[in-house]
């Protein structure tokens, strides 16, 4: 048996199993849905269904690799896009490791130009340094430690949403995005009309782009070519919103601080460290931004902009402007990696395990020849890391490290 007709009956196995249950977006039938082939690798796409059973039916049938919908409402999903009659769309964000510069991604992540062939490490650069192309391949790994920085990331963006934002827990859906990441969507009604500029409002506030700290009435002045700022008693933080995540990000921030970390973070000023005291109490307590001595408005400001790069949260922009995006759906397999889209109570996003409970192939063993992979953890055990040999796995496991191209069916 070869790998891809491994995994693909692993697939079918899943999607043909009457416990699987794919549960159905609201407003089903104003949804536009797609789903990518498992073998013939085309997307089919601008499909209208009467009911989740029916597509289930369908998935059962076809056994698509990636399955999606659309965020927006249609008069007609499956018209062709200018002919649809856009009604409205959920709010949606998506916190992928793709986007978040990890140690470890420098270790277990390559992209590969897919014109000229130069190849790196780390994130994949928006264009080739040497040809300017935007077209990678790209090898990354579903580790424990990206996928702990996204929970961060969505953690700070959760709280944005619920304590700047106003919503409520039950209006936000949290999922696990079955590969390394997760995915917040509202389904709000005061979000449905929003347009792709209000959008980009909403993505520039969560990642605290154009953030202003100075309040009015402070100058920048050019003094013999060096910038100086006059009036340093405008520097100032109220209680609210960006200005109190500020105030706390810079406590926290400082708490933790010794003189060689601020250095890293390009912070000179050592009365930062030496009047933490009065820092604490005076200034982000009291207000009194003026009174800690050998602390200027311009050292505030670098503060404050290096605690911003800290606390907002960092999601891929792209995804939340685009009023037509075609999302993962709930509860259906991740073509990279064999696990699950799969939803989670918003105040569980501390506790759950996405490499337990995204798992979907939860029986059986395959043996496979494994050319090179990470120690990882899937399951609740280590396995790895390999190096040319062949392995007994789990079926998860197996199914992972074909689909990372990591390993081979061992016949
Ligand atoms: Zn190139
Ligand atoms: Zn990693």
């Amino acid at each position: 048996m070869s790998s891809r007709d491994f995994v693909y009956s692993k697939f079918q196995e899943f999607y043909n199993n009457p416990l699987t249950v794919v549960p159905a977006p609201t407003s089903f039938e104003q949804r536009e849905f797609a789903y990518l082939m498992f073998r013939e690798r085309f997307m089919v796409r601008h499909k209208r269904f009467e009911s989740i059973q029916t597509f289930q039916n369908v998935l059962a049938r076809n056994v698509p690799s990636d399955v999606y919908h659309s965020c927006a409402y249609y008069e007609n999903p499956d018209l062709e896009m200018d002919k649809k009659g856009w009604i409205g769309s959920d709010l949606v964000f998506d916190i992928d490791a793709d986007h978040i510069p990890t140690s470890c991604g420098k270790i277990h992540d390559e992209w590969t130009c897919q014109k000229c062939e130069f190849s790196g490490k780390g994130v994949t650069p928006d264009e080739c340094p040497i040809c300017g192309s935007d077209k990678f391949s790209a090898k990354t790994w579903a580790c424990d430690f990206c996928i702990e920085s996204t929970r961060v990331e969505t953690a700070k963006l959760i709280d944005m949403l619920t304590k700047d934002f106003g919503f409520a827990d039950s209006e936000l859906h949290v999922f696990f995005s079955g590969h390394r990441g997760y995915h917040v969507h509202v389904e709000d009604e005061a979000v449905h009309s929003l347009d792709a500029l209000s959008r980009k409002e909403i993505v520039d506030y969560v990642t605290g782009l154009g953030l202003s700290v100075l309040d009015k009435g402070v100058k920048e002045k050019r003094v013999k070519g060096r910038k100086r700022f006059v009036d340093a008693k405008k520097f100032n933080l109220h209680d609210y919103g960006w200005n109190r995540r500020l105030k706390v990000g810079m406590e926290k921030f400082l708490s933790t601080m010794t003189a060689e970390n601020l250095k890293n973070f390009g912070l000179k000023n050592n009365n930062l460290l030496k009047n933490k005291d009065a820092i604490l109490s005076r200034a982000i307590m009291g207000g009194r931004w003026d009174s800690v001595s050998g602390v200027s408005v311009a050292t505030w400001l670098k503060l404050a902009e290096q605690v911003k790069s800290l606390e907002s949260a960092n999601i891929d922009t792209v995804v939340t402007t685009d009023i037509h995006r075609l999302i993962r759906m709930n509860g259906t397999l991740h073509g990279k990696t064999g696990l699950l889209k799969i939803e989670l109570p918003v105040r569980q996003l501390d506790t759950f395990d996405p490499l337990t409970q995204a798992v979907a192939f939860k029986k059986g063993t395959a043996k496979v020849l494994v050319s090179d992979a990470p120690e990882f953890r899937l399951s609740g055990a280590m396995w790895g890391p390999y190096k040319n040999v062949k392995v007994v796995l789990p079926t998860a496991a197996a199914v992972m490290l074909i689909l990372k191209g990591r390993a081979e069916v061992a016949n």
